[in-house]
């Protein structure tokens, strides 16, 4: 009895501690387009309400399904949003101009123009394309508590910064649920929450953007990881390639030299709006853009094949495959 009491007492601490470390629990739901996976380490109905509030979001944020907020919206040329809708407009609108209009949420024209959202895909003639740049502008949108309003022909779309706003507010519900470790895989977004349940940093996969394998890693806490690429969607006309990210200076695919953007930061909107962005301004104006901010790093790969990567992430980027043994350059603040 004497000799059995520390085994037992042994074995009920391991039952305890088996108790106490969360199981993981996942979710795949298909979404905004995209297969998105969800990974939370604590209890069912935390991913369970994730997966609600991704189709919360894209029944109000959709820019083709009717009944949609922005759908809604964009037939009246403004009204009351949703709060959620409102608050991410306002952080989308920052965005715009933080990037100089290169991250433009009145898009829209353009992008329906060009065939992306409905998939009936066709080069627009110059003429049509000059007359809706003139519709495009992020500026003229007024947005006063929920209040929307629009100027005559504009269309919104926050195409580029729906799944990184989903991902934060997914993460506010899991931290709110005393979540200690979860991974959000919104299709090329990818948000960590903590890090992995042993302790250890996550490890994002970045994909090369000239094959179907990753370029390398980037180990991250509580950071999220967005990619944007002309190689995610396109279509080809006559020997061009013609991607889904416009320059709302020119009305055509964006054509900067950059073949992928990846931005790694603690907000997820902020992260994605920007690679959107910096897809668009190219290499010189993404660097100086974060020279001038706080808040994210990046991995540029160029037409070229190069990789730049900023000063925040040279310790935990790692590159793999092709491009272990290729230069990484990386850009300093001073
Ligand atoms: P992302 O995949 O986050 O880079 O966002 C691309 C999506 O945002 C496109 O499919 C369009 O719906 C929309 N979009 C394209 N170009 C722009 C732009 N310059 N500014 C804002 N949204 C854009
Ligand atoms: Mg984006």
């Amino acid at each position: 009895m004497r000799r059995a009491a520390p085994a037992l007492l042994g074995l009920a601490l391991l039952l305890a501690l088996a108790g106490c470390a969360p199981r993981a629990q996942t979710a795949s739901v298909f979404a905004m387009d995209t297969v998105m996976e969800l990974t939370a380490y604590g209890d069912r109905a935390c991913v369970d309400e994730a997966v609600s509030l991704i189709h919360a979001l894209e029944a109000r944020l959709s820019v083709t399904a009717e009944d949609s907020d922005i759908a809604r919206l964009n037939r009246s040329g403004g009204g009351e949003a949703a709060s959620d809708t409102a608050a991410l407009l306002k952080r989308a609108l920052e965005l715009c101009k933080l990037t100089g209009g290169a991250l433009d949420v009145t898009v829209y024209p353009l992008v329906r123009a060009w065939g992306f959202t409905t998939g009936e895909y066709r080069v627009p003639e110059d003429a049509l394309l000059a007359e809706l740049i003139t519709k495009v502008d992020y500026a003229a949108v007024q947005l006063d508590g929920r209040t929307v309003r629009l100027p005559e022909g504009a269309l919104l779309d926050l195409g580029a910064v729906a799944k990184g706003w989903a991902a934060d507010r997914i993460t506010e519900l899991w931290r709110g649920a005393g979540v200690k470790s979860g991974l959000i895989n919104l299709g090329g977004n990818v948000q960590a929450l903590g890090g992995k349940p042993d302790g250890s940093a996550w490890r994002v996969g970045i994909r090369d953007p000239f094959s179907e394998d990753i370029l390398g890693a980037v180990s991250v806490r509580d950071a999220a990881v967005v990619t944007s690429g002309g190689y995610q969607r396109y279509f080809e006309q006559d020997g061009v390639r013609y991607c889904h990210i416009i320059d709302p200076e020119t009305g055509r695919p964006a054509d900067s030299g950059l073949t992928s953007v990846t931005v790694i930061g603690a907000e997820g909107v902020l992260c994605d709006g920007l690679s959107t962005a910096l897809y668009v301004m190219g290499r010189e104006e993404a660097v100086r853009l974060w020279r001038e901010n706080e808040g994210f790093d990046l991995v540029l790969v160029t037409e070229d094949g190069e990789v730049i990567i900023t000063e925040g992430i040279e310790g935990s980027f790692t590159p793999m495959g092709d491009y272990a043994d290729k230069e990484i350059k990386v850009m300093r603040r001073g």
